[in-house]
C-alpha cells in the first residue's frame, strides 16, 4: 500500500512511528514535511521539522525534549554566546550542528533541499521516503506588536517564526503569519506525485496552522490534494479543546479559528465541499460536524508507539483501505 503523510515536526514524527508501526515491512510510506520553520542562523541552514522527523524515525532523538540528537552537548553554543554572537536563544546542540554543516554544504554547492535530505537520510534510515513539502524557501513570519517601539521605530514588526515560537515563546499575540516566498514556490513535484498516487493520504496531528497550513498552500499542492486519488483523512492535533503539546492556540486565535477538534476540521474544510478532508479523526469525547467529510471519534493521545499505531489504523479504517 501507498500511503503519504503530511507532517510537521514533533507531533508529525509522532505519528510517523505509528504508521510504521501499524504498516510493517513491504509498504510505501512518504512523508511530505513542512519547510516553514527553516531558518539561516550563523551561516547554518537549519530545517526544524524535517530532522525532527529524521531523527525520531532514525532512532536519534532526545526523546524527552523531543527534538534534538539524544546525548546532546552544547559547547559552540556556549562559545558563541560568549562572543556575543547572536542569535543566542535557539538550541543549537554540538551534533545537531554536524547535520547542518552537512546540509549548508551540499545546498552552498548546489544541490536541492529533497537531495540534501536524501543524503543525511543515508546515515539515519529513517524506514520512511522524507520529502522537503518545497525546493524553495517557504519561510513562516509572524507579525507581531513591536517589542521594543520607540517613537520613530514600527508599531510592527515581522519576525521569524522561529523567533516568535523558541524566543518568545509566543507571548506576543501574532496578527498574521505571511510565508515568505510562498508565491514563487512550487511544491516539490515528488511530494505532488506522493500526494496524488497514494492510496490514502493522512493529516497528521501536526499544527495546523504554521506546520500544515504552511504546506497546503505552496503553489501546486492544492491542485495535488484536490486531484489525489486516495481518500484524505486527518487526525486532530486539538484534545478537548487544547493543543497536546505546544502552543497550536496561539496560532489559531492569530487567523480566527476555534481551539477545538471540531473548529480545526471546518477550517480544513471536508473534501465534498471543496476542502482538504474526506475524513476526520477527534479524541474521545470530543465531537465535530464538518460538512462533506466523515467524522469519528477514537483515542488520539500518542502515549506510545502501540496507541499511535491504533490511531493510525483507525485512520485507514475511515479511510477504506486496509494494509
Ligand atoms: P512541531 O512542528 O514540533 O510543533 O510539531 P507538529 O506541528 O508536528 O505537531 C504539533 C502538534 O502536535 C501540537 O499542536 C499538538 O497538539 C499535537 N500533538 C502532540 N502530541 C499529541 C498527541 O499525543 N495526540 C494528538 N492528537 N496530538 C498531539
Ligand atoms: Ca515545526
Amino acid at each position: 500500500m501507498k500511503v503519504t503523510v503530511l507532517v510537521g515536526g514533533v507531533g508529525g514524527a509522532r505519528f510517523l512511528l505509528g504508521v510504521k508501526e501499524a504498516l510493517g515491512e513491504g509498504h510505501d510510506i512518504t512523508a511530505v514535511v513542512n519547510v516553514g520553520d527553516d531558518i539561516w542562523m550563523h551561516g547554518l541552514r537549519i530545517c526544524p521539522d524535517l530532522d525532527t522527523c529524521m531523527y525520531t524515525l532514525g532512532g536519534g532523538i532526545d526523546t524527552e525534549r523531543g527534538w534534538g540528537h539524544a546525548g546532546e552537548t552544547w559547547t559552540v553554543k556556549e562559545e558563541l554566546a560568549a562572543y556575543g554572537a547572536e542569535p543566542s536563544w535557539f538550541g543549537l546542540g554540538d551534533k545537531d550542528i554536524a547535520t547542518h554543516l552537512v546540509r549548508s554544504r551540499m545546498l552552498r554547492a548546489g544541490y536541492p533541499l529533497s537531495q540534501v535530505t536524501e543524503a543525511l537520510c543515508h546515515r539515519w534510515q529513517p524506514g520512511v521516503r522524507l520529502l522537503p513539502a518545497s525546493d524553495d524557501r517557504v519561510e513562516t513570519h509572524v507579525v507581531i506588536d513591536n517589542p521594543a517601539a520607540g517613537e520613530d521605530d514600527p508599531p510592527q514588526v515581522a519576525i521569524h517564526f522561529q523567533e516568535w515560537w523558541v524566543r518568545y515563546q509566543a507571548k506576543y499575540p501574532a496578527h498574521r503569519f505571511a510565508s515568505v516566498g510562498a508565491e514563487e514556490a512550487k511544491v516539490l513535484p515528488a511530494a505532488a506525485e506522493a500526494i496524488a498516487g497514494a492510496d490514502v493520504v493522512l493529516v497528521a496531528p501536526s499544527n495546523p496552522v504554521v506546520s500544515i497550513g504552511t504546506m497546503i498552500q505552496i503553489p501546486g499542492m492544492p491542485q495535488a490534494l484536490v486531484g489525489a486519488r486516495g481518500r484524505i483523512v486527518g487526525v486532530s492535533p486539538i484534545v478537548g479543546g487544547a493543543p497536546l503539546r505546544g502552543m497550536a492556540d496561539a496560532c489559531l486565535s492569530a487567523i480566527g479559528v476555534e481551539t477545538s477538534a471540531e473548529g480545526v476540521g471546518r477550517h480544513y474544510g471536508g473534501r465534498a465541499k471543496g476542502g482538504l478532508l474526506d475524513g476526520w479523526l477527534v479524541h474521545t469525547g470530543d465531537t465535530a460536524q464538518i460538512e462533506g467529510a466523515e467524522v469519528r471519534s477514537v483515542p488520539l493521545l500518542m502515549t506510545s508507539v502501540d496507541k499511535t499505531a491504533d490511531m493510525v489504523r483507525a485512520a485507514f479504517d475511515l479511510a477504506g483501505v486496509a494494509p
